[in-house]
């Protein structure tokens, strides 16, 4: 049986860009409300603002100077490589106006993570940060881009171009000289142009750059504004503005709805709990690790007045019973709402509406959103579940993205020809439509919300001398939701103890890779199981392979 949206279709423009949407329509912020009540972007540490007219017009000159002195063009895509700020919208919206495409990764990441993504994505230009400067400088002669495209989008360097400077080049070439924001060509449909990449590990592999539409982003703020309450006036942007749930939750939708955003470039819990009790924000929108530091640590939870918070939002990852109840019982009166959904379709599949908002509902992830139809189906059988039986959960509607970047494979895999996303993920409907997610059998381990493929760091432990061969897994960890544990088959040419090797290649990932990617734990085994196609047999790994026996 095929779930259905309760609530009514969306109404979905098709030939208007993602920017003349959010500030040239009757939809915009812009037109709806008087020029003194339109809300923006706001830096918790430093206090900067960008009000909403303040990023339409920033972006409009940025995209002008980007295109006429930099030559920027349609469809190049600029790497977004920073932490949160509020000239990361800026940075964003300005490619999106031109029908450039925006890419943001973490600003964690090393130069070869960084040339990886510039190499998948054929990026022409990357936008960076005082910080990630010197390694998007090296990555960028890596990987063949000339110095000049490297541009800082916040903070000044000598011999660097800024996103300041450009706004001011824009700006002084006069109203007459301004680049027309990018039009949806006649014949084509909003949803068939890119706007944004999102790196995602997808159900196997590497990581993939999900190419999302212009459709895809008002699409999902259309079906997200639906079940928002009007009290969502302020908005927390705790989570990374490059992942999905960033860019629409906390970038996008906050512009739809006119709602303040309170910027915080780097997560601590104080920074988190103070915002949240300077500004009242009533709805805290974070993932599971936060939630549960915010049930353990009483100690710095209880220096902070919470007592207007209403809601907490969660999604990304999975969240225990016992968490849940002991949130309700620290936070009592507070109502609680998730959402599930994944990079590819762009950001939720359901979530819970407002008469959802309680702690009963809380194990489940919510309702189907509108204009979206969600399939359970049995893998095994290919048939569809009824309610209350697990499968495989399908989902087709206006957010499900593009495809897979140059992966025709992978994505007629993941994309079916009826326009169904495979998620990877098992769950079960109840009777009243609420989803549950109960298994995943997809490969992609979750760190703190954060997607990490195994293939990668496989591909880096098979490189190492004493490695014969290898499969990582995630495993339970009690703040990061998960962590990945290698199994490795020693090469005894490599000469290295069993002990010896389990360091050595816990300190690999940590040189090499993003700190989200390290590697908890090794386990030595005689042989990894496959098919004899040759792939992982992940399940066969983790029940054969107690988890306490033979770990480094
Ligand atoms: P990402 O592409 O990083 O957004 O990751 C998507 C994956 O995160 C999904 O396919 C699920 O496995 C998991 N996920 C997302 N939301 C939830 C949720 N509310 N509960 C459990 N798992 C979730």
């Amino acid at each position: 049986m095929t779930f259905k949206s309760q609530s009514p279709d969306i109404d979905l423009p098709h030939d208007l860009s993602l920017w003349s949407w959010l500030f040239d329509s009757t939809q915009s912020c812009l037109s709806k409300y008087p020029r003194d009540k339109i809300q923006g972007f706001t830096n918790v540490v430093t206090k900067q603002h960008v009000s909403f007219q303040d990023v339409e017009r920033y972006t409009t000159y940025v995209s002008t100077a980007l295109t006429t002195l930099c030559g920027l063009r349609e469809g190049d895509v600029v790497i977004v490589y920073g932490k949160n700020s509020i000239w990361y919208p800026v940075a964003t919206l300005s490619a999106v106006r031109v029908g450039a495409v925006a890419c943001g990764i973490s600003p964690e990441y090393n130069i070869e993570e960084l040339c990886f993504s510039l190499q998948l994505s054929k990026a022409k230009f990357i936008m960076a940060t005082v910080e990630t400067a010197d390694k998007a400088c090296a990555a960028a002669a890596k990987s063949g881009i000339p110095k000049e495209n490297v541009i800082l989008m916040d903070g000044a360097r000598v011999g660097m171009m800024s996103i300041q400077r450009l706004l001011q080049l824009g700006e002084s070439r006069g109203e007459m000289k301004q680049v027309r924001p990018y039009q949806i060509p006649k014949g084509k449909s909003n949803g068939d142009v890119c706007a944004y990449l999102c790196f995602s590990s997808g159900t196997t592999g590497l990581p993939k750059a999900v190419m999302v539409s212009h459709a895809n982003i008002i699409a999902q703020c259309l079906q997200v504004q639906q079940i928002t309450p009007p009290d969502h006036d302020k908005v927390l942007a705790a989570l990374p503005f490059y992942h999905i749930t960033g860019i629409v939750h906390q970038l996008h939708l906050p512009i739809l709805l006119n709602a303040h955003v309170y910027v915080l470039p780097t997560f601590t819990l104080d920074a988190l709990l103070q915002t949240v009790a300077d500004y009242k924000v009533k709805e805290l929108l974070i993932v599971p690790p936060i939630l549960i530091r915010m049930v353990r640590d009483e100690q710095t939870v209880s220096k902070y007045d919470l007592s207007h918070v209403k809601r907490f939002s969660s999604g990304a990852a999975p969240l225990s019973q016992e968490i849940l109840a002991l949130l309700e019982s620290r936070f009592p009166g507070t109502g609680f709402k998730q959402g599930y959904g994944m990079t590819e379709s762009c950001s939720a599949i359901t979530s819970h509406p407002p008469s959802k908002y309680a702690y009963k509902y809380a194990d489940k992830v919510g309702m189907v959103v509108g204009s979206t139809e969600v399939r359970v189906v049995n893998p095994e059988t290919g048939e569809d579940c009824k309610v209350g039986e697990a499968g495989e959960i399908w989902a087709r509607g206006p957010q499900v993205a593009m495809g897979y970047l140059n992966n025709p494979k992978a994505t007629a895999e993941t994309f079916d020809k009826d326009g169904f996303l495979h998620t990877g993920d098992i769950g079960k409907f109840d009777d009243e439509g609420l989803l549950s997610i109960t298994d995943r059998m997809k490969e992609m381990i979750k760190v703190k919300g954060i997607g990490v493929a195994p293939a990668e760091l496989e591909n880096l432990l098979l490189g190492h001398p004493s490695v014969s061969d290898a499969a990582v897994l995630g495993i339970p960890d009690e703040t990061a939701g998960e962590r990945p544990k290698a199994y490795v088959v020693l090469n005894p040419a490599g000469g290295l103890s069993p002990a010896d090797a389990g360091r050595a290649l816990i300190q690999l990932a940590k040189s090499s890779k993003a700190r989200h990617k390290w590697i908890a734990e090794v386990e030595i085994v005689h042989e990894i199981p496959k098919s004899p196609a040759g792939k992982i047999l992940r399940r066969k790994l983790r029940e054969t392979s107690p988890q306490s026996s033979g770990n480094v």
